[in-house]
């Protein structure tokens, strides 16, 4: 695993932060206490939340998705 960004969003089970990580292949979004993550893979999320065109990546979506597969 490379670098981890500790989020502001809590775990609903724990009430620790939330992080997210990623390794070659996914970005994993979860709770070092509780130990669960759920991952998507970055091929996709690519494909979905950046917008070349416009130069923009969309954090917000992507992380409102990785937020709502934890719950
Ligand atoms: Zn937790």
């Amino acid at each position: 695993m490379n670098d981890v960004i500790t989020t502001l969003l809590r775990c609903p089970s724990c009430g620790g932060a939330l992080e997210i990580l990623e390794d070659e292949y996914y970005v994993w979004f979860g709770c070092r206490r509780c130990l669960r993550y759920v991952r998507r893979g970055k091929r996709e999320l690519v494909r979905r939340y950046v917008d070349y065109s416009a130069r923009f990546f969309n954090w917000r979506g992507l992380v409102e998705e990785l937020y709502a597969l934890y719950r």
